[in-house]
């Protein structure tokens, strides 16, 4: 009878986890996560790896988690400590012969894995990786990683041209499990007493497969995304299914499979092939990734340009991340990110071209605070977004944003810039997108910062506001 673990990590789910699959062949299984050393550390930027959102997300997923593998008699083991300290530990105390876990795809994590396996090579213990939280397998892409598309566009077409998204695997039914680990080396933790932020979404795989449910067909929201997905406000407009799909509560391929399901069921138009479109780039990103590693994460990028902004000024940093830089669309996005952890796509191109064009910072900084903030942070897209709207992506097309004509055109009365500015409320709300006009008194008195410099390019929209 072989004895085997399940290393969780991003895939805190067990519908189409194929490493829980695996491992659970095997006669006896202990399921382990570690906090390691990101729960308390800062990034090379200076910031939390993992802001308080993100935290209690995971704890909320992690807690879910252990219910889930409960009922199949598996027991989660939640363990202080680096993987590759903690997780032959618990293969030798409990005499295990393998682990399984799913693939990474990023330089940090990539290096973890290997130093898990180089310890667990020591005991005899086998390491396997399974496929990621992915819709395609590597072995079926139309064509090798190295001669990938750079651009999304050609990408999609290829992948649309040639294959579907694989189907997910059921989560495993019978009870496996071990009667007690033995834990004694362990330094355990309970999730539920992190200090819990307040989450705008509950972590967890059975609130994610009942938003998944309610999304598509108890609201059939998906019949209008095209039209609504760049709202900045409302529950329906967009899937809002990031935060899961982040931390592996929900399969990508589940919900592929369900979409597709929906639309042999109950209709398919332009918005649910643009919800599927959309997956795509989550998808292209991640093996971009795979494709050009650590570059992703380099100022110059993938496109080796080396004359982007170097500029990491701390006080232009702090006014951005905390909504105070005097541009209303920009601090209202980042104002409902440091309460939320979550912001629009809209939003997070805004913001993304205002620190990286307008205020001529380093977009490494800016895409290091949203790793720390966003509960949907995935390695992958949000580097690679990043990437794009800086001009060092995959893209070689300016992907810059005129955020005045931006924030005019997507909150036109100004309703989004006054839910989360409210000092802006002696405005007229025609006003509202450019204080920077009113009496300088006026701002004064209502706290909110004067604008530094209005880039060129506002003036005319700016004149047509103050009319
Ligand atoms: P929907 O519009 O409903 O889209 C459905 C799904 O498709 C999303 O859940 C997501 O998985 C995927 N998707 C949609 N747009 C993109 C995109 N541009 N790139 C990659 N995947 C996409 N998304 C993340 O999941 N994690 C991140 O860390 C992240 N960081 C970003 C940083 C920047 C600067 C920008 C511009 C975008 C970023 N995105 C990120 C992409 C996008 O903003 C979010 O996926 C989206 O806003 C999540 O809301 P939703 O689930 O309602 O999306």
């Amino acid at each position: 009878m072989s004895r085997a673990i399940c290393w969780f990590k991003n895939d805190l789910r067990v519908d189409d986890n194929p490493a829980l699959t695996a491992a659970a062949q095997a006669g006896t299984l202990i399921a382990v996560y570690c906090a390691d050393g990101r729960f308390a550390g800062d990034s090379e930027y200076g910031m939390p790896k993992l802001g308080p959102h993100r935290r209690a997300f995971i704890a909320q997923a992690l807690v879910a988690l252990r219910e889930r593998l409960g009922a199949l008699g598996v027991q989660l083991v939640l363990a202080c400590g680096e993987p590759d300290a903690v997780i032959p530990r618990l293969a030798q105390d409990n005499q295990m012969d393998s682990v399984w876990t799913a693939s990474e795809t990023a330089p940090e994590e990539i290096e973890q894995t290997r130093r898990v396996r180089r310890a667990l090579s020591r005991l005899d213990v086998t390491l396997h990786e399974t496929r990621p939280n992915t819709l395609h397998d590597r072995a079926d892409l139309p064509f090798d990683l190295v001669d990938m598309p750079r651009v999304f566009t050609r990408f999609r077409r290829r992948i649309e041209r040639s294959i579907n998204p694989a189907h997910p695997i059921d989560a495993p039914r019978d009870r496996v499990g071990l009667e007690a680990a033995d834990l004694s080396c362990i330094e355990a933790f309970e999730p539920a007493g992190w200090a819990a932020a307040e989450t705008r979404f509950v972590g967890g795989e059975n609130v994610a497969r009942a938003h998944l449910w309610r999304y598509l067909w108890q609201t059939r929201a998906v019949m209008h995304y095209k039209d609504t997905r760049n709202r900045l406000m409302g529950d329906g407009v967009s899937s809002k299914l990031s935060p899961w799909l982040a931390t592996g509560c929900l399969s990508v391929r589940r919900v592929a499979d369900e979409l597709a399901r929906f639309e042999s069921e109950v209709a398919a138009n332009e918005s649910t092939y643009w919800l599927s479109l959309e997956l795509r780039w989550r998808e292209f990103f991640h093996w971009v990734l795979a494709r050009h590693g650590a570059r992703l994460f380099a100022r110059s990028g993938l496109l080796d340009r080396h004359d982007r902004p170097v500029a990491a000024d701390p006080a232009v940093i702090e006014a951005w991340k905390t909504g105070h830089t005097g541009m209303p669309f920009v601090d209202a996005n980042m104002r409902e990110l440091a309460a939320t952890g979550y912001m629009s796509n809209r939003g997070r191109q805004n913001v993304a071209s205002y620190f990286a064009r307008d205020l001529g910072q380093d977009w490494r900084w800016g895409a290091a605070w949203f790793e720390a903030q966003l509960i949907d942070y995935d390695v992958a897209s949000n580097w690679g977004n990043w990437a794009n709207i800086a001009g060092v992506g995959t893209d070689k097309r300016d992907q810059g944003f005129n955020v005045l004509a931006q924030a005019l055109q997507y909150d036109h009365d100004a309703e989004y810039v006054s839910q989360w500015l409210p000092e802006l409320e002696v405005l007229r709300r025609a006003q509202r997108h450019t204080p920077w006009l009113a009496e300088a008194d006026t701002l004064k008195a209502i706290g909110y910062p004067q604008l530094a410099t209005i880039p060129p390019c506002w003036g005319e929209l700016a004149g047509a506001t103050s009319a």
